[in-house]
């Protein structure tokens, strides 16, 4: 076994920092010196669900960058120094339906999630990147592309990728005409991603005050979700309506923006919801969701942004003040991602 450094979870709200077991290198596995994590609404939905008499240890973290420090002896296309990225995602079956369409975050035998999963060897739960090492299966580690800042790259492997799988399966490019609703993690990347494929792109919010903000990520208009007014003149005109708001909402008034065949994809809130069926019949629309990436998609993002210039805005905090990040993202206050630096755990 490998030793490291890392922030484990004592109870919903707090962690400490402890040595941590990583395995020793399979064939297929590198080592990776994290440098910057993501804090992820995940984080504070499984800290919140975590029960320190019951379950198996919790160290949260599943968007990160770093440098690859060793490799398995079947590695080849990587080397000790590469600069690599990895998400919520760190195996699958590989010989499912999804596996073979390069869908690994739709496994049917379950993808083995970063952290709070099952490894498929040995059966350990998988413990997260809030820690200065992690072992990975090589072909779930992506390069991160020259260009791309490390910090500000980490939330692209989960809060990036989760809104890019569905902008590019929806066919969005230049002409199309997209809405963003909420303007968090996950929106502000929907923002830039539309922008940067040609969509004529418009924020949905509750807040007026987060038009300078629209703006500055390159939106071309922002509507006012509680002006009734605003909201009834735009129906029916978008093709695809990005949703990310993350509490239960009433989707009819984002189905109106809909504009004839298009979609609303919910990717904010993935409990229970009521549709009426006629604000989809009104104009074939349809109401889809997505998750996460697979390994192709997952790629081709870090090339599109290092290309476009994509990235989170990120709030960078030493890894010492994760408690701190993690409560002021409980309370929304962060525009519009917390990434920790790892290097206070050396
Ligand atoms: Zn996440
Ligand atoms: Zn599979």
């Amino acid at each position: 076994m490998r030793t490291t450094t890392g922030w484990q979870a004592t109870g919903p709200t707090a962690l400490r920092r402890t040595s941590l077991e990583r395995r020793d290198l399979r064939p297929d596995d590198i080592a990776v010196r994290v440098d910057y994590c993501g804090v992820c609404h995940s984080d504070l939905h499984a800290l919140h669900a975590y029960d320190q008499h019951t379950k198996a240890p919790l160290v949260p973290g599943h968007e990160f960058t770093g440098v690859v420090t060793g490799i398995g002896r079947e590695v080849t296309t990587r080397s000790v120094g590469d600069r690599v990225a990895v998400g919520n995602i760190v195996d699958s079956c590989g010989v499912c339906a999804m596996c073979e369409a390069g869908q690994e975050n739709f496994c049917h035998a379950f993808p083995t999630l970063t952290y709070g999963g099952t490894d498929r060897q040995d059966g350990s739960t998988t413990l997260g990147g809030y820690s200065r090492e992690y072992v990975v299966r090589d072909a779930f580690a992506y390069p991160l592309p020259a260009g791309l800042d490390p910090a500000a790259a980490a939330p692209l492997m989960c809060a990036g990728v989760t809104v890019w799988e569905p902008l590019r399966h929806l066919g969005v490019g230049p002409g199309s005409r997209v809405a963003v609703a909420g303007l968090g993690g996950l929106g502000h990347l929907a923002v830039r991603m539309a922008v940067a494929l040609g969509a004529t792109t418009t924020v949905v919010s509750r807040t007026r005050d987060k038009r300078d903000d629209a703006r500055k990520l390159g939106a071309h208009d922002l509507i006012d979700s509680a002006d009734t007014q605003h909201m009834a003149a735009a129906r029916d005109t978008f093709d695809v309506v990005i949703d990310t708001v993350s509490a239960p909402h009433d989707l009819a008034p984002y189905l109106k923006l809909v504009a004839m065949d298009g979609t609303l994809s919910l990717l904010g809130y993935l409990g229970p919801v009521t549709v009426e069926a006629t604000d989809l019949l009104i104009g074939r629309k349809k109401l889809s969701s997505a998750g996460s990436g697979g390994r192709p998609a997952t790629a081709e993002m870090l090339r599109f942004c290092a290309d476009n210039g994509v990235a989170a805005d990120v709030e960078v905090l030493p890894s010492a003040q994760v408690d701190t990040a993690l409560d002021r993202l409980r309370r929304n206050d962060v525009r519009y991602r917390f990434v920790l630096d790892m290097s206070d755990l050396d």
